[in-house]
């Protein structure tokens, strides 16, 4: 990919947001959207601002995943301009491509098209004062996933992948995107998802269905820190699928994973 000049989002809409964060994956179906709506959620328990831009042009999860598939964001004139008004729950701002187009819409689109709707939901987003923005981005590093992540100011990268190996032969393709020249936007880290399942009925044990360590490895070989490891549980499955992230019940053993993932990232 050739190095392109692009111009980085205008400050003052942004300038109340401390720290953009993008999740990212290499491959899809590895669960960032579900890692990306949990972090949020962890994040705002523990009393931050938070906000969740779903960037996933290509399967906006945010509006199931937080039970909003209804929500249409008002737009609001603010010094002259349309600003677009997020939804909450859950103490969390909410923007996904999810509310305003019919996703099977935004399949034909263009690079230049899907990157001028996310940067329209970023900088007319009416997000406020926020600690962290976490973008839920595209899987993959193809064009327009480039594109996106040249023209916004990131604080930083998550890269979440299973530990299986065509999984992490994609994060580590995403891994030096982010750390390539023309991106050069620090990768904070990795997060395993799916790492393990361990069955109710033998609380003592772990299968590695998705192999052992994986993420470990990459994580060595690549120099980035590994931020958390989340296993196989059916209530993250069924939290995505009712719109109530796993991370709400603090006291289960997914929500303290979600909990000690958002202390390793901030
Ligand atoms: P991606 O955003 O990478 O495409 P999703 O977050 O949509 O992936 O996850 C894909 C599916 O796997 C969803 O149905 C989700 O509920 C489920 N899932 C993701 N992570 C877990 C997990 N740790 N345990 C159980 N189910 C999970």
């Amino acid at each position: 990919v050739k190095p392109r000049q692009v111009k980085k989002i205008e400050e003052p809409p942004l300038s109340g947001i401390k720290n953009i964060v993008a999740i990212s994956s290499g491959k899809g179906g590895v669960g960032k959207s579900t890692v990306s709506s949990n972090l949020a959620v962890a994040l705002a328990l523990k009393g931050y601002s938070v906000g969740l831009l779903d960037a996933d042009i290509y399967g906006p999860s945010v509006p199931k995943m937080f039970a909003t598939e209804d929500a249409r964001p008002y737009v609001e004139k603010v010094d002259g301009k349309d600003r677009i008004i997020p939804v909450e729950k859950y103490g969390v701002k909410l923007l996904s491509i999810g509310y305003f187009v019919n996703p099977t819409d935004a399949l034909v689109w263009r690079g230049a098209m899907a990157t001028s709707a996310v940067r329209q939901l970023i900088a007319d987003g009416l997000w406020g004062d926020l600690d962290y923005l976490l973008i839920d981005l595209p899987p993959g590093t193809g064009d327009i996933h480039l594109t996106i992540v040249q023209t916004i100011a990131l604080t930083g990268a998550v890269v979440v992948s299973t530990p299986q190996d065509v999984a992490l032969a994609d994060a580590r393709k995403g891994i030096s995107m982010f750390q390539g020249k023309q991106i050069n936007v620090p990768v904070l880290g990795l997060v395993e998802n799916m790492a393990w399942f361990t069955p109710a009925e033998l609380p003592e044990n772990r299968y590695y269905i998705f192999g052992q360590g994986g993420c470990r490895k990459l994580a060595e070989e690549t120099g980035t820190p590994l931020l958390g490891e989340i296993p196989i549980v059916q209530s993250i499955r069924e939290g995505g699928d009712e719109g109530m992230p796993a991370a709400l019940n603090t006291d289960s053993i997914t929500g303290v994973a979600f909990s000690k993932l958002a202390d390793a990232v901030v």
